[in-house]
């Protein structure tokens, strides 16, 4: 076959748009082919350590200076102004009751906040998707990236030798072929549907369902509620999760004084307050949640409520001979944790290595990039739907986080020194000495089947060879910051000599 490009990417979003600007630093003639058009609404906007771990290694590796600067709080105001974004120095959790104002000042397990920066400087962020996404899109464009925007493929073939796509841009017919094809249309996107890919269950987040909108006139709870004793940072600057019994609200902030909100509920919470019904279900939620309806008072829908009718997803498969989908595309569980960044970004990174060996990458390279996507998906998925199933048990619910923030930033460090083979696959799910034993908690959790007696001793000893900031010290503790010298100590965990680690505290703006 005499193909059009080296390499078709199906879904100018994001994810899309990062992997097209490295293809073309890798020389290859790419072309992008994205349905609707730029700015627009997409949902998905909290970045992590992690995620932005993973932005910043594939900017430098790639050259993509532009790209670099997104990935803290700090480089982005001072070069790209011009994008919105909100500051997120931390995950900040309320649990709250039905009808009962929430405690001032909180008791015991009612809030939790997980610093994960140090500082603004270096502080995570989250993207507004309108800039983000059509930024990202430009440079893709600017780099020689062929960039299609509404172009509705409704047909995929796939030969031997490669694969080709045809569709309709503005009335017209387009036909594209490539040695192969990456589908970043996220969710029940484009080869599932043109490939009738199979579906396969969801454990435990099955039937949960998502309404969302942008609003305007959001307020702070240090202002409606008050602020939390000894808080590591500005609880507001975070992404905050309000929990309760079936679900949880998220609260993300930009500074363009918009803010993003939106529940995800268990099927039986979804129906007791008819989600469906979009504003009316929004405000039956709020009646029964006191102080967040203080913190919602005066605020206003910017354009309409978005309704996920069934947000968990995931496809049985993840690649093909002459294509591999983007882990977005691949499956979606909950947005709790905000993990879906880091997912994606770690199959670009993937995909991108194999891109440097050859492209197309063989067949056994998509393979195995496609077993290792379904292996994350898989850990984040059962970490998420432990954590959905413990909503009405805080102390539960805490600890278990414990094993998720004591995994990922076990994780983050190990990459900061080179060390990927201490932290294979998301969440360690590739460490003998930590995953097998994890898991096994966490499907109690799914299950309900946590045995009380025990379980903080459990969970120290489960974390124990990852646990690089006393994460069980106490566990009725309600803020972890970031302690400079446990950190310190944590490198030196990693072989870092005296020159590493005041290279990297100089790097990172800590001392
Ligand atoms: C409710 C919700 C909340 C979330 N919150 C977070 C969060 O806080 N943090 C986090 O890390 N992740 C979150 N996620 C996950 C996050 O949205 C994804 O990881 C992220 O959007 C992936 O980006 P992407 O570019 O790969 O896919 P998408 O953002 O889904 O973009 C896909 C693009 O493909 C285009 N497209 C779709 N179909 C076609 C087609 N047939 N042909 C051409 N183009 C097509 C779309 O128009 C879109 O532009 C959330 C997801 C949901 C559902």
């Amino acid at each position: 076959m005499r193909s059009d490009f080296d390499l078709i990417i199906v879904g100018g979003g994001l994810g899309g748009a990062l992997l097209a600007m490295i293809a073309r630093r890798l020389g290859l003639h790419t072309v992008l082919v994205e349905r609707g058009s730029h700015p627009r609404f997409a949902i998905g906007e909290s970045s992590t350590p992690l995620a932005n771990l993973l932005l910043e290694e594939l900017a430098v590796r790639y050259d993509l200076p532009k790209v670099a600067s997104l990935a803290k709080w700090g480089t982005w105001q001072r070069d790209h102004p011009e994008l919105s974004v909100g500051l997120k120095r931390g995950f900040t959790f309320y649990h709250h009751e039905w009808g009962r104002p929430l405690d001032h000042p909180p008791e015991g397990d009612q809030v939790l906040m997980v610093a994960a920066s140090p500082n603004e400087a270096l502080a995570d962020t989250h993207w507004y998707r309108p800039a983000f996404d059509h930024y990202l899109v430009e440079e893709a464009a600017a780099l020689g990236v062929e960039y299609l925007d509404q172009t509705e493929l409704n047909e995929v073939e796939e030969m031997t030798d490669g694969i080709r796509v045809q569709g309709l841009r503005n009335g017209k017919n387009v036909s594209l072929s490539a040695p192969w094809l990456v589908d970043a249309t996220g969710p029940r996107g484009f080869l599932a549907r043109q490939l009738r890919l199979e579906s396969v269950r969801v454990p435990g987040l099955e039937g949960n369902q998502g309404l969302f909108a942008h609003f305007t006139g959001v307020r702070q709870m240090a202002e409606t509620w008050g602020t939390v004793p000894d808080a590591p940072y500005p609880a507001d600057a975070a992404a905050t999760h309000h929990c309760f019994p079936g679900g949880w609200i998220w609260v993300l902030p930009f500074n363009n004084g918009i803010t993003s909100a939106g529940i995800s509920a268990c099927p039986s919470l979804a129906q007791e307050l008819h989600l469906s019904e979009r504003a009316d279900a929004w405000n039956r939620l709020l009646s029964r949640l006191p102080t967040v309806r203080n913190q919602f008072g005066d605020a206003q829908v910017v354009h309409a409520f978005h309704e996920a009718p069934a947000l968990a997803y995931q496809c049985a498969t993840a690649s093909g001979n002459r294509w591999a989908m983007l882990p977005s595309a691949v499956g979606f569980a909950d947005p709790l944790l905000s993990s879906g960044f880091a997912l994606t970004l770690g199959g670009i990174q993937r995909l991108a290595l194999a891109m440097e060996k050859r492209s197309p990458p063989s067949v056994a390279k998509l393979g195995e990039y496609g077993q290792a996507v379904l292996r994350d998906q898989e850990a984040a998925n059962l970490m998420v739907a432990a954590l959905h199933r413990s909503l009405a048990q805080p102390s539960v619910f805490n600890k278990l986080l414990m094993v998720y923030f004591a995994g990922v930033s076990y994780a983050e460090t190990a990459r900061r020194f080179h060390r990927p083979e201490l932290c294979p696959g998301f969440l360690l799910n590739g460490r003998s000495d930590f995953w097998p034993r994890a898991s096994k908690l966490l499907r109690e959790g799914l299950d309900g089947k946590i045995e009380p007696a025990g379980f903080d001793l459990r969970v120290r000893e489960i974390i124990a060879d990852i646990n690089l900031c006393d994460w069980m010290r106490d566990p009725h503790r309600q803020c972890f910051g970031v302690d400079l010298d446990g950190m310190i100590q944590s490198w030196k965990r990693f072989g870092a000599s005296a020159t590493d680690i005041s290279e990297l505290s100089a790097r990172l703006g800590v001392l």
